[in-house]
Formats: C-alpha cells, structure tokens, sequence
C-alpha cells in the first residue's frame, strides 16, 4: 500500500539495497525531547486556564493558544528529530508537505484543546477525541515523513507501525485525562505532577516518533553510492528552531503565569467583596435588629428615638407642629395570663397593624416593648392630633379573634405637642408618659394631653416617693387604722379590716389612695404590704393581749400575687407576734385574682394551708366567672362599696347585690356589704341574708388609741380571759 511515497504493508524489494547505517544525533534527540515536554507543559497549562477563564474570549484565547503551543510542539519536535536523523543519502524537505503536516498538527491540537474546553464529558467521548487526535498527530508525522526529499524510498514495517499510531493514539488520551486532572487540583504538589506529567507526556510523544522511525526502512537502488552526510549542515536549522519553538513556548507559559497571578489577584479581590458584602448584609441585619421590633417589624425605641431627633429637628426649622402620642393596650396582662404569650404576641401584631392603617403614611409608629407604642405625628393643627388619637381609640375597639375567642381590647393615649409642651425628644416623651399616665389613672380607654398641671402632679408624686421610701426605711408616719365590720347574724363586732395611713410631714394625714399607686409603680408594694401585716399582726397581738376576740382583714396588692415567698412573710408575721393564723385574714382585690388566676390559685392555697382565711376584694367591679370563683380557696366575698352606695334608688343594684348574696353562698362563701352608711341600706342586706357589713353606719376606720374606746361602746363576742399575759399564752387561745 502506498500513501504519499510512503509504502506500507508492503514487503521490501528485492532489487534494492537497504540503509542500515542510519543515526540520530543525540544532542538534537534531546532537544526534540526538551520541546515536546516544554510543548505538554504549556498545552496543560493552557487548558487548566481554559477552566478558569471568565469570559468566552479568554476561553477562546486559552484554545487557540493552547492548540498553537501543541502543534508547534509537537511538528518542532518532529522536525528537530527529522533534522536529527543522519542517512547515508542526502534528505531534503519539502516546504508544501512540511507546512501541510504542520496544519494537520494543528487541526489535531486544536481538536485537543476542544475537547478541553469542555467541563466534563463521557469516557466515550474522551476516548473518541483521544483517537482522532491520535490519528492527526500520527498523520502529521507520516505526512512530515512523506515531505522528505530523498533517492530512498520509505518503507514502512507494519507492525512497528501500528505501534506508532497506537501509541500517538494513548499519548492524546493520557494528555486529555491529565490536563482534566490538573485542571482541577492547586497546590505545589500538583505543580510538581504537572512537570513530571509533562516530561512523561513529551517522552511518549519522542516515543512515538521515533516508534515511526523504527518502522522505517530507507530503500535506495543497488548501484548508489552511500556516504554518511554531514551534522553540521543542518544542525543550525535544528537549533534555530528549536529556539524560536522553546522562545514560543516560553511566552506561553509566562502568559499562563500571569493570567494565574492575575486570577489570583482577581480571586483576593473577590473574596475581599464578598466579605465586605457579607459584612454589609450582617451590618444591615444588625442595624434592623437594633432598629425594629421583631415581632411586629415597627421601630422599636432606639429606631424611633434617632426617627425622632431628625423630625423634630426638620420641624424646628419649618416652625411646624407635631404630636407625641404614647399607647397603652388596657389590661394587656390579662391577655398574656389567661390566653398565654402566643395569644399576647398575636394580640400586639394586630393592634400593630391597626395602628399602621389608622395613621398616615408620613406618621411615624413604633412599638416600645411590652404593650407600649408611640407615635410620632406631623401637625397643621392640633385638633388633627385628637382627632387621629380617636380614631385609633376607635379602631382598637374592633373585635379581634385570638386563640379561639371573640375579645374587644380598649386603648389609653398620653399626648403630648411640639413646641408648647417640651423642645427636646426627652421632654415631649416624658411628657406624653405622663399625660398616658393621666389617661390610665382616669378609668382607660380615654386619651389625656398633657398639661402643667399633671407636670405638678408628677413632681409632687416623685417628692411623695421618696418621702414613702424614707418613711418605710424608717418606720416614722405610717398607721395602721381599723374599720369595724358588724357580723349580722350575731350582731356582735367581730371582725376588723386594716387599712394603712400615712402622716406627711407637710401634707397632713394622707389616705392609701394616695400612696399606694405610688408603691405599685415604683416596685415597693411588697415593702409596705409586709410592714402593714407585720404591724396589722403586733397590734392584734396587743388587742388579744386585752383579750379581744376579733379577727383582722389584712388588704394585698395585685402586685404581691406574683411574689412565691408571700406564704412564708405570712407565715413569719404571724411566728414573730404569736397570733392564731385564724384570726387573720387576706384580702385580694377581684381583678388581681383575675389577672394571675393561674398563679395565684396555688399561691393562694398554700397562704390558705396556714389557717389564714382569704377574702375576695371589691367583688362586682372585675370579670369573674362562677368557674374561677369555684376554683379559688375562698372564705368571704366583700361586695364593692359601689353597689351599696345606691341600693335604695336603684332597682338593678338591689338585684345584682341579692344575686351575689346567693351565688357566694351557693358556694359556701360569707358576704361582707362595703360602705354601708345608712339604715335602709343595713335592712336590706339584713333583709337578704348578708354576713357581715362594714361601713360608716358601723365605724369609720380608727387608730389603734381609739378603737379601744369604741370598741367598749359596742357588742363584741365573749371576751377571752382579760389581760391574757405571755405571747405564747394568746398564740394558744386566739
Ligand atoms: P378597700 O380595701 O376597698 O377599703 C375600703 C375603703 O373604703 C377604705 O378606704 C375605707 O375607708 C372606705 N370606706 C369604708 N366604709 C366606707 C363608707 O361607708 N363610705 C365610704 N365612702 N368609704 C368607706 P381607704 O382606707 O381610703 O382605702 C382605700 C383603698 O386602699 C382600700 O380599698 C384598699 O384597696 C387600699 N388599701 C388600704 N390599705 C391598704 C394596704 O395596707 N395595702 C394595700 N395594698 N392596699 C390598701
Ligand atoms: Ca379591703
Ligand atoms: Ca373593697
């Protein structure tokens, strides 16, 4: 068979002489060599860029350069080794055939470098790319063989030729398998795989040619004379060109050095704005958290408080008006105690959400922890700021669905305004407070501006604070006064409530109502509930020592429910005075229980464990169930002194007090009238069956000096034997 001069599979001819004689000029053997490695080094490097390039025409750039830098590689090697070869017959080249096996070298480079291209293909098609690469490397060979000039004809031994195409066929498919491979990795040790993958792959490409070159056998006629040519001819075309090669190849890898270093560079640069991304994502998120509230998405105080400061500042300098106003749901608490907290949550969310489409746009809302909210409104007029403060009133009355049930919730407001009511945010907030203060203290569900005058009422509560504070520290100016209570069925006097009075030094002789606010918004009711039972039980203590058989009503604050030890302070007041815990009783107001329900029933019963009775407070005026009641450990139900009041004039009264006798009594509960203060009023609740009655018609409430007088002017039970002496002595007796 023959193919461009070139003949294979055929046998040698029997007319010619064989050249034997032919050598290879080691110093060009190894410079083939130095190419085809330095060639495999730069084609992987180029296709490693190919996976890393950005942009298509850097993935362009990498394909054509690496195709370059492969073909010529690979034709420089197979010319420096062709130039390497030393015959006994002159070899000459010719240009066309060269520049063509040098296009086909190209065309199977470029081939190679597609194939790279491509992030992951099939092993099938890896091994197909591999042998039409193969298959190009080998033709370029045989088509640079078939561009020799010479007298000899060429002949191929078969086998050995096979061998060569086989083996140009694997070096493509390792070099394919490599390149991936680094493509992947980094580090110096893959930078030294790749030198060794390199000097590999170019000593299997030289392994290739020079398989060819062993298949060859140069035939020439009998008769032609044979003398070895020269080396020097052609050995400074071999080195130029494999200088200019090396030169190439040389710039390729610089250029792959650098879009490396350059890629890094890019890579820090990335990094460096992803975190400061990151950075900003996790300042804003901080920044959000620091400014709103979670839970309804409103500023929370900090966010409203810098809102605030720029408004008011903008309002300055346009001489414009703006409104405070703070909000308070009434009665939150019960929500949270007898629903729960997610009820509580759902509760803020929706009054959130009303509030938000009861202002305007422009109107600035915030939620300031707990039920609190406050905001911040822009004026042309004041009445604009009432007339919004009413509409929210209006839409917190809408029903609203939580956990199941159907509940209408109230709002107070406070409002205060820029600039006749304060010129810093300070001012107008503390302003606003108080004036919602106002609105809280004056039955909820109603709105207050505020005024000088609550200003004064403040100060004068703060001056009352401290005063409280030192007058508890000190025990000086507080009383204990004793209201008589008339049990009707005996008609004998028998029970006493304490209730607490305190000797201003510059306001006289001031009533509970007046301090005992104080104490429960400033955290020290507990401070002056214990010192009333302490006081309340050392002055029984001395009534029995007189022997009085009375029983005393002890009143505790909504507040001191929550308080755990309040059984064991119990406890303590009645050890250190020696009293019977069943001469005392506690008195708990309706809508403290109501509110704590399920704290307080426990709490309750173990104060009950002790022997001391318990007594519900202004019955009438909260919301409790016949439910609640049966579930509390009750003794006596007091009606509030409101339904006494006007039980002569009012028919609806009269029911409701008849009903409330009967239902207590349904459940084994005694029924104490308050405020009773006149006759017709004691026929009545005589009439109906009431227990025990207590009001100004009995006794008004007198200090421990007087009430012994009065007591002497009055039926008692039968006294217990007179001038009882020792503690432990009453203790037994009472
Ligand atoms: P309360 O427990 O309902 O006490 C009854 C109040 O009604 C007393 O007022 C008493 O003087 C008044 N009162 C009694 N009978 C009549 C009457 O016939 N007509 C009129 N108009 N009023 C009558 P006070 O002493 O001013 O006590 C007011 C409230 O202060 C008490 O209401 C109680 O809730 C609270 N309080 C009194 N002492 C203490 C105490 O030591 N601790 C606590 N936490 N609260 C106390
Ligand atoms: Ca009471
Ligand atoms: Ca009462």
């Amino acid at each position: 068979m023959e193919w461009m001069g070139l003949r294979f599979l055929s046998s040698l001819p029997e007319d010619g002489q064989v050249i034997l004689e032919c050598t290879h000029d080691p110093l060009l053997v190894l410079l083939a060599y130095l190419v085809a490695s330095i060639a495999s080094l730069t084609t992987l490097g180029m296709a490693e860029r190919i996976g890393y390039a950005a942009h298509e025409r850097a993935r362009l750039f990498w394909r054509w350069g690496g195709a370059f830098c492969l073909a010529g590689g690979i034709w420089a090697m197979h010319f420096i080794a062709m130039l390497a070869f030393n015959a006994p017959v002159p070899l000459r080249y010719d240009l066309l055939g060269t520049a063509i096996s040098l296009l086909i070298a190209f065309i199977a480079a470029l081939l190679a470098m597609n194939t790279l291209s491509h992030a992951r293909l099939q092993p099938s098609q890896y091994l197909i790319a591999a042998v039409c690469i193969g298959l190009g490397i080998a033709t370029m060979h045989y088509s640079g063989m078939a561009a020799l000039r010479s007298e000899a004809t060429l002949y191929y031994d078969a086998g050995l030729f096979v061998l060569s195409v086989f083996l140009a066929i694997a070096v493509s498919l390792a070099a394919l398998l490599l390149a991936l491979y680094f493509r992947q990795g980094n580090g110096i040790l893959n930078l030294l795989l790749k030198y060794l993958a390199s000097l590999v792959m170019g000593g299997a490409i030289v392994s290739m040619h020079f398989t060819g070159m062993w298949a060859l056998h140069l035939v020439v006629p009998v008769d032609t004379p044979l003398a070895l040519q020269g080396a020097s001819e052609v050995l400074p075309l071999a080195l130029s060109l494999g200088l200019v090669m090396l030169l190439i190849l040389g710039g390729g890898l610089s250029a792959i050095w650098a879009d490396r270093k350059l890629e890094s560079k890019e890579r820090d640069l990335l990094r460096v704005n992803t975190l400061l991304s990151q950075l900003d994502q996790a300042r804003t998120s901080l920044q959000m958290a620091a400014h709103y509230d979670a839970l309804t998405n409103l500023l929370n105080r900090r966010g409203f408080n810098e809102v605030f400061a720029e408004r008011l500042e903008e309002h300055v300098q346009r001489h414009q008006s703006l409104a405070v106003m703070f909000l308070d749901i009434d009665h939150f608490k019960r929500i949270n105690d007898s629903l729960g907290h997610d009820a509580g949550d759902e509760l803020l969310k929706v009054v959130a959400e009303r509030l938000r489409g009861t202002f305007r746009e422009q109107d600035v809302v915030a939620r300031f922890g707990g039920d609190e909210f406050c905001v911040l409104v822009s004026l042309h007029n004041a009445d604009e700021a009432r007339y919004l403060a009413q509409r929210a009133i209006q839409a917190m009355k809408e029903p609203i669905a939580l956990a199941g049930r159907c509940m209408v919730m109230t709002t107070s407001i406070g409002i205060s305004l820029f600039p006749q009511d304060g010129e810093t945010c300070e001012e107008l907030l503390k302003h606003a407070d108080l004036a919602l203060y106002q609105s809280k203290g004056s039955g909820r569900n109603n709105m207050h501006f505020f005024s000088a005058h609550l200003k004064a009422k403040a100060t004068v509560e703060l001056q009352l604070e401290e005063a409280l504070h030192i007058a508890l520290r000190e025990e000086r100016g507080l009383q204990l006064f004793y209201q008589p209570i008339l049990d009707l069925r005996s008609g004998e006097l028998n029970k006493l409530e304490a209730l607490v009075r305190w000797h201003h030094p510059q306001h006289g002789l001031l009533s509970p109502d007046r301090f005992i606010g104080i104490a429960e918004a400033n955290g020290f009711i507990d401070e002056l509930d214990d010192w009333v039972l302490r006081r309340a039980c050392q002055e029984l203590a001395l009534l029995c020592g007189s022997g009085y058989r009375l029983k005393v009503a002890v009143n505790c604050s909504a507040l001191n429910l929550g308080r755990e030890d309040l059984p064991q302070v119990v406890d303590q007041a009645l050890r250190s005075s020696g009293v019977a815990p069943a001469l005392l009783e506690i008195e708990v107001t309706e809508n403290a229980l109501m509110g704590n329900i399920n704290q307080a029933v426990p709490l309750l019963q173990r104060i009950r464990e002790l022997g001391v009775s318990l007594s519900i407070d202004d019955f009438g005026t909260g919301y409790s169930s016949l439910a609640y009641l049966k579930r509390l450990p009750l003794d006596t139900l007091k009606i509030d002194r409101s339904f006494i009041q006007d039980i002569n004039n009012s028919q609806q009264d009269m029911e409701i007090v008849q009903a409330i006798i009967v239902m207590a009594h349904a459940l084994r509960l005694k029924v104490v009238a308050e405020g009773v203060e006149d006759a017709q009023q004691l026929a009545f609740l005589r009439d109906h069956r009431c227990d025990f009655v207590q009001g100004y018609l009995i006794g008004r409430p007198l200090p421990l000096s007087q009430l012994r007088d009065y007591l002497e002017t009055v039926p008692l039970p039968p006294r217990m034997a007179a001038n009882a002496p020792a503690q432990a002595a009453i203790r037994a007796d009472c």
